[in-house]
């Protein structure tokens, strides 16, 4: 078998209760696919029919590692979840995580697994080298994602060398922005892909592995790897670019790094009406961390650790140990969108939706929109069954999250149905104050300052979701001939960089690694590409075919979504809030609104799609994929 891969999948059908096992697509496949979300939406596409929907029993739900997953490349802990989109119908969702799960499942022998059906009653899935099992869940159904992990554990008999990727009871409940979360601080979100496993009733996936992945050439490879991770902690040279995001964040250093989004006025706070309050909002969580314990937390061979706990010793929530991610997504989320003003309560509710296995920024758009609403006197408090949605209150938030599990109450009449439904269920003004783009949740900042970002965000081909970065934000990508930052409210050059920026990312998300080992990293096209020649044995593989695998991707995002029925109206799905000016801060006044259809079109141009976004012939046929339009 070629280097890298383990050469198999496993095939799981829970409505017959069986598994097998499947060898990858032959070699020409794989290098052209490569593995993470370009094999996933390649088996996707070719076993699903258009008018399967995202829940339904015959839709697959994969879990992907890639041939650098669990080897000694940097941050090699990728596990890449494809599924249909639950929050855009006619979008495949592509969500990542990290942790441990990806490695101990490339260790076990597989590439990935593939699960269809729907078991009749809750099961989780152990998979202990060779040993496959589906087991009984009925006892872990209800749950939170903390308490599945540690008792699955704990039933196997292994608290160290076992991972567990599993669902909370936003899962079970199939809500909109359902998560997986595995190993405690990671988990994947976006498309909604916990509802999807919530609705096959697969509780959880335990691994645990003890074999090696091969390599074609092992002492190359580990050189070039090592050449990779000092690249993600170097200092730029002037005009060399920003630090990569890797070093930004490195040792949980979003907690050193955050006052940089609210000085950014990138924070969404308060639904994105009071972007001087998210500065404040961020300073305060800086200052609060700096007496608070913070551990970072590491995922496989990363030395990046951004994820963390965090012991606070302040305010009501003294004393409370949080287990965190690493984005600053995190600790904005539903927290700043309802405007909590305790630091402590704000990282003690994040820790709260990550439990219960909901990601913050469906949820915190859904509690945004309402919190506003009833602080404008819109939604009154009989609406809301007695609950006090002031800004702040983030007792009656858990609430909130409890009742959509439960489908009680306000939020599990109202709020349980998803972003635009219940922006319609409530009208009076909610349709134009509730953030999402074709029904997702964005990730959660305030990018009216960053319009590459929001660009990126809204032509996403996953749904809403961060695959186009730009260079307003964050980093610069030197790789790609950025070394600087770009003005973040002029239209000019933000297309160019969407698309040059999304066809990188998107070769990277095939990879197996984090993309935090990649983002703004010096040399990375060159280290990525040399590590999957080394591994694999494709010695002429380089950084022009990288980039063709990056845009095969981005194409192959937009074939699902024109075969499920996407039409151009849809590109322009884009919450109303969203193509606002801000009242304040360092974008007060500007609108990304007059400028973008022709943002859009300068992007279908550079990607060689047609006026519709639809890719042309021509395109497909260069990147080998003629024939599926
Ligand atoms: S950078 Fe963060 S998310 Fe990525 S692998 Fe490392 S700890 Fe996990």
């Amino acid at each position: 078998m070629t280097g890298g891969y383990m050469g198999k999948l496993l095939r799981v059908d829970l409505t017959s209760q069986t598994w097998t096992t499947a060898p990858l697509p032959e070699e020409a496949v794989l290098r052209q696919y490569i593995g993470g979300i370009g094999l996933g939406m390649r088996i996707l596409l070719e076993e699903t029919s258009p008018s399967v929907k995202a829940t339904d029993p015959e839709a697959p739900l994969l879990l992907m590692t890639g041939p650098l997953s669990g080897t000694a490349a940097p941050s090699s802990a990728n596990l890449a979840v494809i599924s249909l989109n639950y929050d855009t119908p006619f979008a495949v969702a592509t969500g990542h995580s990290h942790g441990y799960w990806a490695a101990y499942l490339k260790h076990a022998g597989y590439d990935g697994i593939v699960v269809t059906g729907r078991s009749e009653r809750p099961v989780y899935l152990w998979v202990d080298d060779d040993r496959v099992e589906i087991r009984d869940a009925s006892h872990l159904w209800g749950q939170d994602t903390r308490e599945t992990e540690r008792l699955i554990k704990r039933e196997l008999g292994d608290e160290e060398k076992i991972s567990v990727a599993c669902i909370g009871p936003a899962g079970e409940a199939m809500l909109h922005g359902a998560s997986i979360k595995n190993d405690r601080n990671h988990g994947a979100a976006k498309g909604s892909v916990g509802a999807v496993m919530g609705s096959k009733r697969l509780k959880a996936v335990a691994v645990r592995g003890t074999g090696e992945v091969p390599l074609a050439e092992r002492s190359r490879f580990l050189e070039v790897c090592n050449r990779w991770q000092e690249a993600i902690m170097a200092d730029p040279a002037p005009g060399e670019g920003a630090p990569s995001v890797g070093k930004l964040l490195s040792e949980a250093g979003i907690m050193r790094g955050y006052t940089y989004v609210g000085e950014s006025h990138m924070l969404a706070g308060k639904n994105l009406t009071d972007p001087l309050w998210g500065e404040r909002y961020a300073r305060r969580m800086v200052e609060a961390a700096q007496n608070w314990t913070i551990t970072p937390k590491e995922s496989y061979n990363c030395t990046i650790k951004c994820a963390y706990d965090c012991r606070i010793t302040t305010g009501p929530f003294a004393g409370f140990t949080a287990s965190l991610c690493g984005g600053g997504e995190n600790i904005e989320g539903a927290a700043a969108m309802i405007g909590v003003e305790d630091p402590g309560a704000a990282v003690a509710l994040t820790d709260y939706f990550d439990a219960k296995g909901i990601d913050s920024s469906v949820a915190g758009s859904l509690l945004g929109m309402a919190y506003e609403l009833y602080n404008k006197g819109v939604l009154t408090r009989e609406e809301t069954d007695g609950l006090d949605l002031s800004w702040g209150n983030y007792e009656a938030a858990m609430t909130l999250l409890d009742q959509m599990c439960s489908g009680e109450g306000f939020g599990g009449r109202v709020l349980r149905r998803g972003l635009k439904e219940a922006a319609q269920l409530i009208g009076r003004g909610a349709e134009t104050c509730v953030l999402h783009i074709r029904g997702g949740g964005i990730n959660m900042h305030d990018w009216r300052p960053a319009w590459s970002v929001l660009l990126g965000q809204i032509v996403a081909g996953a749904g809403v979701c961060w695959q186009g970065p730009g260079v307003d934000a964050w980093t610069t990508e030197p790789d790609l001939g950025y070394t600087e930052f770009a003005p973040g409210t002029i239209p000019e050059g933000k297309a160019e960089a969407v698309a040059k920026t999304q066809i990188k990312k998107l070769w990277e998300d095939t990879l197996g690694v984090c993309w935090f080992a990649c983002w703004g990293v010096k040399g990375v096209l060159d280290y990525a590409s040399q590590a999957i020649a080394l591994a694999t044995g494709w010695t002429d593989f380089d950084r022009e075919e990288a980039l063709t695998v990056g845009e095969r991707m981005v194409n192959l995002q937009r074939v699902i979504a024109v075969q499920r029925g996407f039409t151009p109206a849809d590109e322009f799905d884009i919450s109303p809030r969203l193509l606002e000016a801000p009242a304040a801060g360092k974008a007060a006044g500007r609108s990304i609104q007059p400028y973008l259809e022709q943002m859009v079109k300068e992007y279908y141009r550079l990607m060689g799609w047609d006026e519709t976004g639809r890719p042309t012939a021509a395109t497909l046929e260069r990147l080998g994929l003629a024939g599926l339009l």
